[in-house]
């Protein structure tokens, strides 16, 4: 199981992208997309509700029987207006799904865990699961190791080692690179194109575009 949670401002085919790598890759059985309440490193004026971001994600995740849209940073009262931060995210689904067949993985872009020393408790959150980081234009996957605290790195020739030779083993987890991911799609241009008046078709899937349209989104 992953965890992939975002601003999803909107969520766009760079997602999907992700997702699906992500999904034949590490053979994920669920991939749970959660938008983050009020985001706390990304709020911006002109943000699109919570509501309306959720149901784009539902929307997304509809085709794809192992997606599926998760309400875990709605809030009280599913209103999306609380901080979450990843940490106690990845606590509470641990707490939920605590099998011994569960595997959890936190699934994110290289740009997202480059900025990772800036997160609440963020050595904590290292230690807690798997990561599976995803190649994105622009940013160098070999700088990921720059951002961990060498005390937190898995000691030469420990027993906890991954077989994948190109995974960061830290000394309980793993940090793997899906580097088949290109897309160079985000959600700050599928917004400006929008703005411009611009087409969206095929940055978004069909029916979040459609939605889009009916809402009069980033407009
Ligand atoms: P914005 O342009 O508003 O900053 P975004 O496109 O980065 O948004 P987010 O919702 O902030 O989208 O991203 C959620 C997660 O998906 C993050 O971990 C981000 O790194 C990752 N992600 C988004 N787009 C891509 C992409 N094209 N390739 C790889 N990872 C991506």
């Amino acid at each position: 199981m992953a965890l992939f949670g975002g601003t999803f401002d909107p969520i766009h085919i760079g997602h999907l992208a992700v997702a699906r790598a992500a999904e034949r890759c590490f053979h994920l059985d669920e991939i749970h997309f959660i938008p983050t309440g009020r985001p706390p490193h990304k709020h911006r004026a002109g943000m699109a509700s919570y509501a309306d971001r959720y149901a784009m994600v539902a929307l997304a995740c509809a085709d794809h029987p192992r997606f599926i849209a998760s309400l875990a940073e709605s809030g009280a009262g599913h209103f999306g207006r609380e901080v979450f931060y990843s940490v106690d995210t990845v606590r509470h689904f641990k707490q939920k799904f605590h099998g011994p067949d569960t595997h959890l993985y936190f699934l994110l872009g290289a740009d997202s865990f480059l900025q990772i020393p800036t997160w609440k408790d963020y050595e904590t959150l290292l230690n807690l699961c798997d990561f599976i980081v995803a190649s994105r234009p622009g940013f160098r996957v070999d700088a990921l190791r720059l951002v961990i605290p060498p005390e937190l790195l898995a000691r030469p020739g420990s027993a906890h080692a991954p077989l994948d030779p190109h995974a960061i083993a830290l000394r309980r987890t793993s940090i793997y690179v899906l580097d088949t991911v290109s897309s160079r799609v985000s959600a700050t241009q599928v917004r400006g194109r929008l703005d411009r008046n611009e087409s969206i078709r095929g940055l978004v899937p069909p029916r979040v575009e459609e939605y889009i349209t009916k809402q009069a989104l980033y407009r």
